[in-house]
């Protein structure tokens, strides 16, 4: 029979029947493409595998040397304290969270596959925690930032080329209303309600991209025995410095701190061990120099800069003034100053804002900015290492440890050496693409948990990651 259809009809159906074809296959290689693309938890996953690999491939031996403290048990102390330290890298929060994960089949195979050791409950890591010396541990995160250090993956934020910036705070860790141990220390309010607290003081390298990395860390403890004062901010200092100068002896730091350090004993301090310093200065705090500065500042004109930056629609204006040679007790400080007004004013800000700090440094024209910008990163020890560990997953505030005050102090240290990994992670300049569409951090640690308990870990990229040579860049 011959076909009635005419043949423009034809050539269009034709047309139309390629077109549709062609659509299919380009919808099934979509399809394809995205099965094979590894999804977001596993992404995540390897850039931490990653960070481990390449930044401390001795992790596993270095956690090898920990003295064993115990006298037989099922599992090695590598196992012990890698769980220990996994329990803040997967943002646990609890030991109870962590033993549940512990539970679900393929949580524990995917673990297992990737570190290569089994993962132990957390009731066993515990026993061991709290027999193990803290200083075990302390010493495990001074042994990973010198590692840092001599790859020099923090020299590009060193203050002219030279200085580490490291800022010094305290900051509440646990408290209790019944006294936990002899070292607590105690306040009474004025309803006659007394609290136990343990308070940290903690020298952390910061950065301007948001490094905030735990390099010493000192209890602030009452002594055994009698006492006449508790312990305060200002007695662990001098233990703390102490403490920095052995570990890192060579090592140039300028200092960050707010008013409650520009006191004679911190200067000479400073002195001794070679370090500089930007404080916070408060009007009024150390009278002779505050005098100094209020009499010379009219009559040095010149020593004033201003500076005007843009930030999309919002303009920033800055004047500063600077004097040098004031004299504190034999030491020579320079004063430095900052007023700031943003335009359009921010809703619940001030109209104008001003920063004072005290340093050992020349101020001149050209380093007046850069000294004041440092002496300001000192909030990074707040934003980007207290309230992380308080608020964003690392439960610094949650009581690890009920009795053991030893067990606490290595919980505390884990925590560091957890949250150290997670921050090279992402800062290094490969993960940025998975903070894209306003992923949080906290987002994307859920997915690679969620990954862990319910995806199909491929072991071949993971397997090669040892073998693979590539330097890992941070922002
Ligand atoms: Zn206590």
């Amino acid at each position: 029979m011959k076909n009635s259809t005419p043949a423009f009809l034809q050539r269009r159906q034709h047309r139309k029947a390629r077109h549709t074809a062609k659509r299919q296959a380009q919808r099934r290689a979509q399809r394809r493409a995205a099965a094979a693309e590894p999804s977001r938890g596993q992404a995540v996953l390897y850039e931490l595998c990653k960070t481990i690999h390449h930044v401390f491939p001795n992790l596993f031996d270095q956690l090898r040397q920990v003295e064993d403290c115990r006298q037989k048990s099922d599992y090695t102390l590598v196992e012990i304290l890698l769980a220990g330290i996994m329990l803040f890298v997967f943002q646990e929060g609890s030991r109870n969270a962590l033993n549940n994960k512990r539970d679900e089949k393929k949580f524990r195979k995917h673990y297992e596959c990737l570190f290569k050791l089994r993962l132990p409950h957390l009731d066993t890591v515990h026993r061991v925690l709290c027999r193990l010396p803290d200083t075990e541990l302390e010493q495990l995160k001074h042994t990973l930032v010198k590692t840092l250090l001599e790859k020099k993956m923090l020299h590009k934020y060193r203050l002219f080329e030279r200085w580490f910036v490291v800022a010094v705070d305290g900051t509440g860790v646990v408290s209790f209303s019944e006294q936990h141990c002899e070292h607590c220390l105690h306040r009474t309010s004025k309803t006659g309600k007394t609290t136990y607290f343990h308070p940290v003081l903690e020298a952390k390298l910061i950065t301007a991209s948001g490094l905030s990395i735990s390099i010493a860390t000192e209890w602030i403890a009452n002594p055994d025995g009698e006492y006449d004062k508790q312990d305060c901010e200002r007695k662990a200092f001098v233990r703390l410095a102490a403490q920095l100068k052995q570990q890192y002896p060579r090592l140039p730091i300028c200092l960050t701190a707010d008013g409650l350090y520009p006191y004679q004993g911190f200067f000479d301090i400073c002195r001794q061990n070679g370090w500089a310093f930007i404080l916070t200065f408060q009007d009024g705090n150390l009278p002779t120099v505050w005098q100094d500065v209020q009499g010379l500042l009219p009559r040095t004109p010149a020593q004033c800069q201003h500076q005007r930056r843009y930030h999309g629609s919002t303009v920033i204006d800055q004047t500063f003034r600077w004097l040098n040679h004031l004299d504190s007790g034999g030491h020579t400080l320079a004063w430095l100053e900052c007023v700031e007004i943003v335009t359009p004013q921010k809703k619940g800000k001030p109209p104008q804002s001003r920063f004072v700090h005290l340093t050992n440094l020349t101020v001149t024209a050209s380093t007046v900015r850069v000294l004041s910008r440092t002496g300001r990163l000192r909030w990074k020890i707040e934003n980007e290492g207290f309230n992380t560990q308080k608020h964003l997953g690392y439960g610094l505030e949650h009581k690890y440890a009920r009795v053991s005050w030893q067990a606490a102090k290595n919980y505390y240290q884990c925590l560091q050496i957890g949250h150290l990994i997670n921050q090279l992670t992402i800062l290094s300049t490969t993960f940025q693409v998975h903070l894209q569409d306003k992923k949080t951090c906290r987002h994307l640690w859920f997915c690679l948990v969620a990954f862990l308990l319910e995806g199909h870990l491929s072991q071949s990229p993971f397997d090669t990651l040892a073998q693979q040579r590539f330097q890992l860049r941070l922002l």
